[in-house]
């Protein structure tokens, strides 16, 4: 994009940054790397920090752990070349009257040119080195001397992210007269709720009674007034304090947030509007001698969900619920029940699971199911091609739905992976989709399936605990039903951590367990051997094999063709291998109840949640269940962060972690999740602020102009 000329229409946050005072073509253009392209997003340029420029660290007192800001005179400098002047040192010595500062930069050798003996420089990060003191790449600013002094020293001054070419100092000073300029011209673009950010909240505890409790953080759980939004972005920038700049952040993350808020309200209520739910609630003909046969109860928490799926799929519209459960929590059962209640009614229903090998679990045991009750189900994956997908990719525009609800065909359930968005899958009647493992799909293949059909009911199943700051935004739009119970007559779960040098012990342990005749998964995190240390399934293979002898092995990875796959879960299953070496390809939904022993090399590679996933897979019969989660002996940091699976079986907990530890992306498995993109806003500590968003969003009229304004161009 070009600067256009500005033009009186334009309003004047969103004229392009080159019609400001001293931006030229070429500072555009390095702005335009920075993505910054109008007065806005100039405004809008988070600093990555605020170095403290009215109290610099004493040289003498700066340290190797913690980085600090310095402030001395160059009293010595110079290039020194090496390796016959391929390669090259900088080095600048800075003294402040308690000591002196060597700062060192490799193969840089052009620096010298910005730095003259007698300047007062600016210097932050921490000692690589304590004789002499000595840091290694630090962030430098030379002071200079000149009317605008006023914005570069003696405050809290932002420090941003930059281009190659752009000075720092030259792009506070530009924000700096941005904002003289034009901050009387920010509005909030909500101005209605403007005296509500502003005024401070009751909280949700009746105990805040004091004005100065109102004021304390959100992270107390008290809602505080927030600045107006000219008065944030002000102090986004040359804020007075840091808790300022803290609660700067905080106003704009929450115009953020009420901008997602809004949108997610407003698909939903456009959806409402205009999507019928088909009548899904069945009439307990098929479900009362489903649950007679089972063997088991329900649990309390089992019936509550499946009152609140009924009345959905009896409600005016489509339904759209996420069921939540950890682990083992018997969600596959729920799902049963709720595709009998849409079969009774005459539909007919997908189930699509991630992998083939839950898929294919589901369809053995949906089979045993239903098989009795006269339900026909079909499986339909990559490799299995069945007579429904056949006929529906043959037979193409019947898409009249619903009236042939009244069919007397008994209506299938069709159990599939993706490759059922993939191929023409389009049956009749569809009442009915169920994704389970959300999180292995992304929200578009949610929509994609979905939208097969004419609005069937929805219920996505997860195992995730979605810390609910990632819930709210991600899966803002579905109804929540939480499984918080497990079936009862569950053995135990313990977890140890141990480093690598422990082996031989662990595998005497596991043949313990295998001479009582339990089972057990053995997962490495990849397939083959790659450069690293990283153990590998292909080639492990043999030394599990070795150790466990005279038990059997198996191998199981996503390279091995389908049938292959199958034959090996087959055989484990039925005990005839005693012993899963895999990759976390296991990690989704694979139930079987004698493996007791959980077996993770190389845990240090997984996520927590991840690893409690894989968790997961034992801990389902009676028998007492053991997770060994071994890491490389010389990473005790690495075995710190484990300890927390040692410590709790509590997936919310676990997941919460995780988000901390690693954040949204990682835990909720990268691109796919869908996750929006905040500027400011952080989904690590956010969620007071979500859920008040939520509630402004909820007194916005239903539709405004000036929304757009808010939304930062992610
Ligand atoms: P997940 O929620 O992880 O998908 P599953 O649906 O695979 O869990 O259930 C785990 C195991 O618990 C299965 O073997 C299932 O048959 C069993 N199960 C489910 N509900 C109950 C219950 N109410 N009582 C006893 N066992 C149950
Ligand atoms: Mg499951």
């Amino acid at each position: 994009m070009t600067a256009r000329p500005p033009s009186p229409d334009v309003p004047p946050l969103a004229r392009p940054v080159g019609t400001l005072w001293g931006v030229g073509p070429e500072r555009a253009a390095q702005l335009a790397r920075l993505d910054l392209r109008t007065t806005e997003d100039l405004l809008l340029h988070r600093p990555r920090r605020h170095e403290d420029r009215r109290h610099a660290r004493p040289i003498a007192k700066l340290s190797a752990t913690e980085a600090a800001t310095a402030r001395g005179s160059v009293v010595a400098m110079g290039v020194n070349r090496y390796r016959k002047g391929a390669k090259s040192v900088f080095e600048l010595i800075l003294d402040d009257g308690t000591a002196r500062l060597h700062c060192r930069w490799w193969n840089l050798p052009f620096l010298e040119k910005y730095f003259a003996v007698g300047d007062d420089v600016f210097v932050f990060g921490r000692l690589s080195g304590l004789k002499p003191r000595t840091m290694d790449h630090p962030e430098t600013e030379v002071v200079e001397t000149g009317e605008e002094n006023f914005i570069h020293l003696n405050r809290l001054a932002p420090v941003y992210p930059l281009t190659e070419g752009l000075p720092q100092r030259w792009l506070r000073a530009l924000v700096w007269r941005t904002l003289e300029r034009f901050e009387s011209q920010i509005v909030a673009p909500w101005p209605d709720l403007e005296s509500k950010v502003q005024s401070p909240k009751p909280t949700v505890s009746p105990a805040a009674g004091t004005a100065s409790e109102a004021h304390r953080s959100l992270d107390s759980g008290l809602w505080t007034a927030l600045p107006s939004r000219a008065h944030a972005i002000r102090q986004l920038h040359f804020p007075e304090t840091r808790e300022d700049a803290e609660r700067a952040r905080q106003r704009l993350a929450l115009d953020e947030f009420i901008a997602l808020e809004r949108d997610i309200q407003s698909r939903r209520r456009r959806f409402e509007a205009k999507a019928r739910g088909w009548p899904c609630g069945g009439d307990n003909r098929c479900i009362k001698p489903f649950l007679a046969r089972l063997g088991f109860t329900l649990t309390a928490a089992q019936t509550r969900v499946l009152r609140e799926i009924r009345r959905d799929l009896n409600g005016p519209h489509p339904m759209r619920r996420l069921l939540q459960g950890d682990v083992g929590s018997g969600k596959t059962v729920v799902a049963a029940c709720a595709a009998l209640m849409a079969v009774e009614s005459g539909f007919t229903v997908a189930l699509m699971a991630p992998t083939e090998i839950l898929a294919g679990q589901h369809f053995a045991n949906f089979t045993r199911w239903f098989g009795p009750l006269g339900v026909a189900v079909e499986l339909q994956t990559g490799s299995h091609k069945t007579a429904v997908e056949r006929r529906a990719s043959g037979a193409g525009g019947q898409a009249a739905l619903g009236l042939s609800a009244a069919s007397p065909r008994p209506a299938p359930l069709v159990i599939g992976t993706h490759a059922l968005i993939q191929s023409g899958f389009e049956p009749e009647n569809l009442g009915l989709v169920i994704i389970d493992e959300q999180h292995k799909f992304g929200v578009a293949q949610r929509e994609q399936l979905v939208r097969k059909g004419r609005y069937p009911h929805l219920l996505v199943m997860t195992a995730t605990p979605i810390p609910r700051t990632l819930g709210l935004t991600l899966y803002g739009d579905l109804d929540l039903s939480v499984i918080d119970e497990l079936p009862a007559g569950r053995g135990r779960v313990r977890t140890f951590v141990r480093a690598a040098d422990k082996l031989p012990r662990v595998w005497a342990f596991i043949h313990g367990r295998l001479d009582e005749g339990r089972q057990a998964y053995v997962v490495y995190p990849r397939i083959e051997e790659t450069a690293g240390d990283l153990k590998a399934v292909t080639t492990e293979f043999e030394t599990v094999t070795a150790a466990l002898a005279p038990y059997r092995a198996g191998l199981l990875h996503g390279r091995l063709a389908s049938r292959q796959k199958e034959e090996i879960m087959a055989a484990f299953r039925a005990n005839a291998v005693q012993v899963l070496v895999a990759t976390s390809l296991v990690e989704v939904g694979v139930d079987v109840a004698n493996a007791t022993v959980m077996l993770i090399e190389n845990a240090e590679q997984f996520g927590l949640a991840q690893l409690h996933q894989l968790r997961g897979r034992i801990g389902r019969g009676a028998h007492e269940s053991y997770c060994i989660l071994i890491s490389a002996a010389s990473n005790a940091e690495a075995r710190e962060r484990l300890r927390v699976l040692e410590e709790t079986s509590d997936g919310f907990r676990i997941a919460e972690a995780d988000l901390k530890l690693r954040g949204p992306g990682e835990l909720l498995g990268q691109q796919q999740s869908g996750l929006p993109r905040f500027r400011f806003g952080d989904l690590r500590q956010d969620l007071e602020l979500i859920r008040w968003a939520r509630e402004l969003a909820r007194q916005l009229p239903e539709s405004g102009a000036a929304l757009d304004a808010a939304r930062s161009p992610a």
